[in-house]
């Protein structure tokens, strides 16, 4: 079958390029029929996007700076106008400063802390608040975590309290909302080399451990992540919720350096 996303309509927000962790969702989704918008923040990312979004069928395109009520409030306006209704929403969207991705945890400004907790955890229950009112029962949403929120990681540090307080705010929005029949997940992924995860510090080294030590012995790719999302997003998946579902070759499962990576 290639309809399980038959008649539904989706808003990606967080496809930088076509390395982003939304756009292999996006591929996922389309190829079972989905309808999909795309939102997008900078002009400099529209021309980026732009291609992507003809690619995947979709003339809804629309800017929205998750740090800008107004900017959240147009969007979900222009879907309503343009759609009447909205089936799910997926959340890929993370910000901090490059500089605090590095070094100790204990250096976090305030600054930055609340404009990581702002992009990176707020936007997804602002997010939410939007789109809820335009969704019938069978309504998902998703949004995406990494394990730095669970244990730390090396760099992680400002972000993987924001994760933490993300996979917090999934369980209560996932409570609220379920009584409506909308459910709300997060895919917990492991490192894939995105625009993003170049910011964080020794990233190439992270992305080689886990390849050596996650019982897969491999990374995860955007096509892994997108196709774990079809399940939650879809049918298949009305009876999770409130659930963190890791795609990451099963990395959280281990908890000691694999023996034959400390061989080599
Ligand atoms: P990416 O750089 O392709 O996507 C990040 C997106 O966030 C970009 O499209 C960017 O425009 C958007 N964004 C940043 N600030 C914004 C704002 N103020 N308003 C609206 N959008 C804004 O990188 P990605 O790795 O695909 O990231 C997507 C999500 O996946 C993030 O939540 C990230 O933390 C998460 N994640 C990534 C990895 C990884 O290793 N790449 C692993 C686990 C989780």
């Amino acid at each position: 079958s290639s309809s399980l996303m038959a008649g539904k309509r989706g808003l990606i927000m967080g496809v930088a390029n076509d390395r982003s962790i939304a756009w292999g969702i996006a591929q996922a989704v389309r190829a079972q029929g989905a309808q999909l918008g795309f939102t997008y923040v900078g002009d400099a990312l529209l021309k980026r996007v732009r291609p992507l979004a003809e690619q995947a069928g979709s003339d809804l395109i629309l800017p929205c700076d998750v740090t800008d009520e107004a900017s959240i409030d147009a969007a979900f306006a222009t879907v309503k106008e343009r759609w009447g209704g909205l089936d799910f929403v997926v959340h890929a969207i993370a910000f901090s400063d490059k500089n605090e991705l590095d070094g100790l945890y204990l250096n976090t400004t305030r600054a930055n802390f609340a404009r990581t907790m702002d992009i990176s955890c707020y936007s997804f229950t602002a997010v939410a608040q939007r789109a809820v009112p335009l969704m019938q029962p069978g309504g998902s949403l998703l949004t995406l975590s990494y394990y730095g929120a669970e244990q730390v990681m090396p760099h992680y540090n400002v972000m993987g309290v924001a994760k933490a307080a993300l996979e917090s705010s999934v369980m209560y929005l996932a409570n609220d909302l379920g009584p409506k029949g909308i459910r709300v997940n997060s895919i917990s992924a492991g490192p894939i080399k995105t625009l993003a995860a170049s910011g964080i510090g020794d990233f190439r080294f992270i992305l080689k451990w886990n390849e050596l030590n996650a019982p897969l012995r491999r990374n995860v790719t955007i096509q892994d992540v997108g196709n774990a999302a079809l399940f939650l997003l879809s049918d298949l998946g009305g009876g999770v919720t409130g659930e963190n579902l890791h795609v990451d070759a099963g990395y959280h499962t281990v908890g000691m350096a694999a023996v034959d990576s400390a061989a080599e």
